[in-house]
């Protein structure tokens, strides 16, 4: 079924200097387990869609609906959002910082702790659950990170050029740990990435924006090596 429906979305900020169009008129459709990739030029609107769906910023025209209900609501949890820096707390280890998004709402049960050290053992982190991040590379505070915005089972999972800052060789290796991630849980993802051999890796489909005003110009399905298991 689908999970996301954009009908032609506009995302207008108005600035000091005038109004700037970051979104017009995009509509497009996300099926329930599908991984998209967004590319693009820098300017053409790829964050602001992300934000938008994360219930961070609101569009300005048109409407969406996330898993049934109207983007703007009170949608909070429905989402889980990876930034290009992990943005770990340094006060806290690793599992308290994973944990972060339920503890902000509430206190953590037995469940939620075992939830969390799951999700770290399925990216090779259950042994440093109880270190601080700085005691972490800059590719397993990704992994962290990933597992934090996994931590309240999001409907959907969304990657602002997680890899970006990271060197080529771990940016490689979280690929591959986010495709298996991926085949394993089937969660709904939304990619942004400026490596065009990384979305085709990772998406099922990959929509390229165009900037002066922000629109989809085209929506190309990469249905090799991407058959379920
Ligand atoms: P991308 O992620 O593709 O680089 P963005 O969504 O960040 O694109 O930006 C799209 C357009 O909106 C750009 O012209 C950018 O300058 C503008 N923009 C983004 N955020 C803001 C903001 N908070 N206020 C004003 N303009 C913004
Ligand atoms: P990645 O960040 O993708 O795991 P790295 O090359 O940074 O890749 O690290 C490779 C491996 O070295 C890690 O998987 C981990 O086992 C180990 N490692 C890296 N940094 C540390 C550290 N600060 N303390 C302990 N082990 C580390």
């Amino acid at each position: 079924s689908t999970l996301v429906e954009l009908d032609r979305l506009d995302k207008v900020y108005a600035t000091g200097t005038g109004d700037v169009v970051a979104l017009d008129g995009i509509t497009l459709a996300i099926d329930e387990g599908e991984f998209v990739a967004v590319v693009g030029p820098s300017g053409c609107g790829k964050t602001t869609l992300l934000k938008i769906l994360a219930n961070i910023e609101q569009h300005t025209g048109g409407a969406g609906i996330l898993g049934g209900k109207e983007l703007g609501g009170n949608r909070s949890g429905d989402v889980g959002m990876v930034f290009q820096k992990a943005t770990l707390l340094p006060w806290l280890d690793i599992l308290a910082n994973v944990l972060l998004p339920v503890t902000l709402k509430r206190r953590a049960t037995r469940q939620d702790t075992a939830a969390a050290l799951g999700l770290l053992e399925m990216v090779g982190l259950s042994e440093f659950a109880r270190k601080r991040p700085h005691e972490l590379s800059g590719g397993m505070q990704q992994r962290a990170a990933i597992c934090r915005a996994l931590v309240h089972e999001p409907s959907l999972l969304l990657l602002d050029e997680p890899f970006g800052a990271l060197d080529a060789m771990t940016r490689d290796q979280l690929n591959v740990e986010v495709n298996r991630i991926w085949r394993e849980t089937h969660k709904t993802a939304v990619l942004i990435t400026h490596s065009i051999p990384e979305a085709v890796f990772l998406a099922e489909r990959v929509i390229v924006m165009s900037p002066r005003p922000g629109r989809i110009i085209a929506d190309i399905p990469i249905p090799f090596g991407k058959e379920r298991t």
